[in-house]
């Protein structure tokens, strides 16, 4: 691993943060700290920590010596000044006298030791810095040390590599034990550079923050060489051929892992699914003995909280024989299932309180194909697919030198279920959308866009389908997160089927399907030619289906219900004059959405519409307002209002409508109309 640090951008972080009072150790120390973090080989989404032993000058104005470590919550890679609190350092060091201390009262202790209390709560490895006297103190997961140190002779490893410039710490979870044990070592030879935690990580020290993490690069140096020396590849087994593609399968696996009924009665909880491969993936998924090593146990304790401590191994997919799989993936989800619940009975008496997680995997291995990462939001299953990868790369490296091997059972229940570490994830309250995927068509437009957005505000990852790509992809953007643009021809049945496929290759499946696209054609209905008919049915009805059959299809390879929803028009029950090429497909589609709810309501699909009229719209625009205002004599402001309510129906109005028609699990067949009240447009 080659060193990033730069002289020059040392430098000008000294000046930067010297402007806002902060010394250029603590400067450095910033510097040093994001340089780690953004190595995801070193740190991964809140792995790792660092600290300075410096003074600060307290509230009362009195300068005292301080620790400044990295608080819970902080990313490394962008750290700032305020996620290093300062915790007063002798009273923190005279903690290790103490036989023993709670994670309770650590963490109080803690928190009364912060020079300012509204600042973060100092990390969970807090003492052990403060234990080690080094001025700066630097810890990291990397992934080649902990190729070297996952092994049954790790401490002979560690020896054979580092000489004595790195103490042993036999494994302990982190906490206090872990401080006094790792300070015990440290006495032992107080010149080490460092110290490997086995099954852990590594720390070193240095008197400045350039040392510390200059060390840290060459004893990772050293892990990788070691790793790479007369490295043996995994034994591998060719799976068998064609093997299916990811679009097929991701649906299968996404709803063999769903929890039916968590939240009520059709309220399942779905996971979202994040693809990766490689040839590094696949030599591992691959590997003759897989279940053996990825089923050893995590990389480094931390992970445990993001991807369980075994990830779901799933037969290899074969092309043309996808029910088979089906029946395959099934039954390993509810072993896997089993085996989880088991293991957390059989552990659960070590911390009694603890409630089980859900029992789902968080990362699925597919020979042949890749892995999947697994999470209740988008972010999550991303977080979880890294650290897959992470640990490909580490145990791969493992059974390079040896024979991968983690922390015992009982350690791994210990670490899985610490309020501690779980206080890491930080309280999210559930959305209502949570883990589900829609896909909105016509996205770009003023309904499309409204729609997108509150859908994703409700938890749900949105794929904005549009022919105009620049205005989907702003929104995409816009909204953030779990949302993607798709230029997407509704009319044409291969650029659906992509747009599909790529929602599944981006999120894993589809729950709700937002049939939105639409454009009016006018004409007299006995004289309009036939070609303007045609267009219209193409785009207002044909179009409908082509997104619905594909959304059918998904829905059923997942076999957890879903919704269609359907923009129709008031013109579907209520004709405008010289509108019947506009309102013959719409009714035609309003009929399509009862026929979707009949043939698959057994399946868990619902099929919904809204009918909603005078909205806003590329489809309404000013200067077709003005026109038909202007043909009933009226002025523009009243023909928008000319509704029972005397309000003007807006974009967002339509897209409150889909959202409560997708949240409506016992709802089907329904039409909801948002057009202010047309007692003439009236169901009856
Ligand atoms: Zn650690």
């Amino acid at each position: 691993m080659k060193s990033a640090w730069v002289e020059r951008d040392a430098k000008a972080a000294i000046d930067h943060f010297a402007q806002a009072g902060i010394d250029a150790a603590l400067a450095l120390r910033i510097y040093s700290t994001r340089l780690l973090g953004r190595e995801p080989k070193l740190v991964l989404h809140g792995g790792g920590n660092t600290s300075l032993k410096t003074t600060a000058r307290d509230l009362l104005g009195e300068d005292v010596a301080v620790l400044c470590v990295k608080g819970s919550g902080w990313d490394m890679a962008a750290i700032e000044p305020a996620g290093m609190p300062a915790v007063r350092l002798e009273p923190a060091r005279s903690l290790r006298s103490r036989a023993a201390l709670s994670d309770d009262e650590m963490v109080r202790v803690l928190r009364a030791l912060l020079i300012d209390p509204q600042a973060p709560s100092p990390s969970v490895e807090t003492l052990l810095h403060a234990f080690i006297p080094a001025k700066v103190v630097d810890h990291t997961h990397s992934t080649a040390v902990l190729s070297l140190i996952d092994q049954p002779n790790s401490a002979d490893l560690c020896a054979e590599v580092y000489g004595g410039k790195l103490g042993f710490v036999p494994y302990i979870m982190p906490g206090f034990a872990l401080a006094k044990s790792a300070a015990d070592e440290f006495d032992k030879n107080p010149k080490v550079e460092g110290l490997i935690l086995d099954k852990h990580g590594i720390f070193t020290f240095g008197n400045d923050a350039r040392e510390a993490y200059e060390r840290m690069i060459e004893f990772v140096t050293l892990a990788e060489a070691r790793v790479a020396k007369n490295r043996k590849s995994l034994a591998g087994v060719k799976p068998p051929q064609p093997v299916a593609l990811v679009h097929e399968v991701a649906p299968i696996l996404r709803g063999a892992c769903t929890l039916k009924d968590a939240f009520g009665e059709g309220a399942h909880k779905r996971l979202i699914l994040d693809f990766r491969s490689s040839d590094a993936i696949l030599a591992y998924v691959n590997g003759q003995e897989l279940a053996r090593y990825a089923g050893a146990g995590v990389l480094t304790p931390d992970h445990a909280i993001r991807t369980k401590n075994w990830p779901l191994i799933v037969p290899p997919p074969q092309a043309g024989a996808l029910d088979d799989f089906k029946t395959a993936a099934h039954t390993a989800v509810r072993q896997y299932v089993d085996r989880y619940t088991a293991y957390f009975k059989r552990n659960q008496p070590r911390s009694p309180a603890a409630a089980m997680h859900d029992p789902l995997p968080r990362v699925v291995l597919v020979p042949g194909l890749g892995l999947f990462g697994l999470g209740v939001t988008a972010k999550d299953a991303r977080i979880a697919a890294d650290i897959a990868e992470a640990a490909v790369e580490g145990i791969a490296g493992a059974e390079a030198i040896g024979r991968f091997t983690s922390i015992t059972e009982p350690d791994m229940f210990d670490i899985e279920y610490w309020p501690l570490e779980l206080a890491k994830l930080g309280a999210r309250k559930r959305a209502p959308l949570d883990g589900q995927v829609a896909v909105i068509t016509g996205a770009a437009g003023a309904i499309g866009t409204a729609t997108a957005k509150l859908f994703a505000e409700a938890g749900a990852a949105v794929a904005l389908l549009d022919l105009d790509n620049v205005a989907a992809a702003a929104t995409a953007k816009a909204i953030g997160g779990a949302s993607m643009a798709i230029q997407c021809d509704v009319t044409d049945a291969g650029s659906v089927r992509a747009a599909f496929e790529r929602t599944v290759a981006a999120f894993g499946g589809v729950d709700i399907a937002i049939s939105n696209a639409g454009a009016a054609w006018q004409g007299k209905i006995g004289e309009v030619d036939e070609a303007t008919l045609r267009e219209s049915f193409e785009l207002n009805f044909f179009a409908h289906q082509k997104v619905a059959q594909a959304a059918v299809k998904i829905m059923l390879a997942q076999g957890s219900g879903g919704c269609l929803l359907f923009n129709v028009s008031k013109q579907a029950v209520n004709p405008g004059a010289n509108f019947g090429p506009y309102g013959l497909p719409k009714a035609a589609t309003l009929f399509l959405v009862r026929q979707y709810a009949l043939d698959y309501g057994a399946d868990g699909i619902r099929a919904n519409a809204v009918n909603a009229d005078r909205v806003r719209s590329g489809l309404l625009t000013d200067d077709f307002i003005a026109q038909r205002a202007q043909a009933r004599g009226v002025s523009e402001k009243d023909y928008m209002t000319g509704n029972l309510l005397q309000r003007e129906v807006t974009a967002q109005d339509v897209a409150q409508a889909f959202l409560a028609q997708a949240l409506a699990l016992k709802t089907t067949a329904d039409v909801t109309t948002v057009d202010g009240g047309n007692i003439a447009a009236a169901l009856r």
